[in-house]
């Protein structure tokens, strides 16, 4: 699932190729995908991007917004006209820039638990998902405010960094990363963990999320950027899908534990 990095990237693309485009027409072939009035973006030039933890949205000139969340498979394609359509593509959007061709944005989607929603811009704030939504790492979340969600849960620490209503953007690989560079076993209850270990979990949090967003995101499964790249970051996984490779630090095997359901990698030696 794509995470803040990968998000971020596609924000960042999207704010470098997209921004100063009309919409000049969407095509859409399926609409459960849908929500909101799809024609309300119409003529509108679309004027910038933002993130919240996951969620994408793109902002246009007529006070309508797209939130866009690629869940499990989701992907965002820019492409020009012409081209062949990515598979499971569901909608398409035909955007006129100032001085080039028309381009196509297909949002695709193999397992379809991705969205996009169609707003006004004023009411992004209030989407139930956007409200319920932890601070962020690298933005908004402190030190202290994170050692403070630590000391009142009694989760296995893992199951606290991926909990969006807390904590926002983080997911499984940056969490299993994080926690490896900070030498914490990932089932540990957070409360017990000690003012030190909280402290340097969080500043490995912030350093696996800026390494992510700086290789481009990590494509270790079906992500793809905006240009349909791949991100780079899986090539410097530590723990994340490494079962039985030698942990680098001391060449203990890795193991896939499986902690609140998700498929969890640590080094039974180095995080105890
Ligand atoms: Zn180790």
């Amino acid at each position: 699932m794509p995470e803040l990095p990968e998000v971020e990237t596609i924000k960042q693309q999207i704010e470098a190729h997209l921004v100063g485009s009309i919409v000049a027409g969407v095509s859409t072939f399926r609409t459960d995908v849908i929500h909101g009035e799809v024609l309300s973006i119409m003529g509108s030039t679309i004027t910038g991007a933002r993130r919240f933890g996951k969620l994408l949205v793109i902002d246009t000139s007529k006070d309508i917004s797209l939130c866009v969340h690629l869940k499990m498979t989701g992907r965002l394609t820019l492409l020009p006209v012409g081209e062949t359509f990515p598979k499971h593509t569901h909608v398409v959007f035909h955007l006129q820039p100032p001085r080039s061709e028309t381009q196509l944005v297909c949002f695709s989607d193999a397992r379809r638990f991705g969205y996009i929603h169609f707003l006004p811009t004023t009411a992004v704030q209030d989407l139930p998902f956007v409200k319920s939504l932890g601070k962020e790492p690298l933005k908004d979340l402190t030190k202290k405010e994170f050692e403070l969600l630590c000391a009142r849960s009694k989760r296995p620490i893992k199951m606290l960094l991926l909990d969006q209503h807390r904590i926002a953007g983080i997911g499984n690989i940056y969490a299993c990363e994080a926690l490896w560079m900070s030498f914490i076993h990932p089932a540990t209850p957070a409360q017990i963990l000690t003012r030190k270990q909280m402290q340097a979990l969080f500043a490995n949090i912030e350093a696996v999320l800026t390494e992510g967003i700086e290789r481009g995101g990590a494509s270790d499964n079906s992500y793809r950027n905006l240009m349909g790249g791949k991100g780079k970051y899986q090539d410097f996984f530590k723990v994340y899908g490494r079962t039985g490779k030698p942990c680098v630090r001391c060449s203990t095997p890795i193991e896939r534990i499986v902690i609140g359901g998700r498929g969890t990698f640590c080094c039974p030696v180095c995080q105890k």
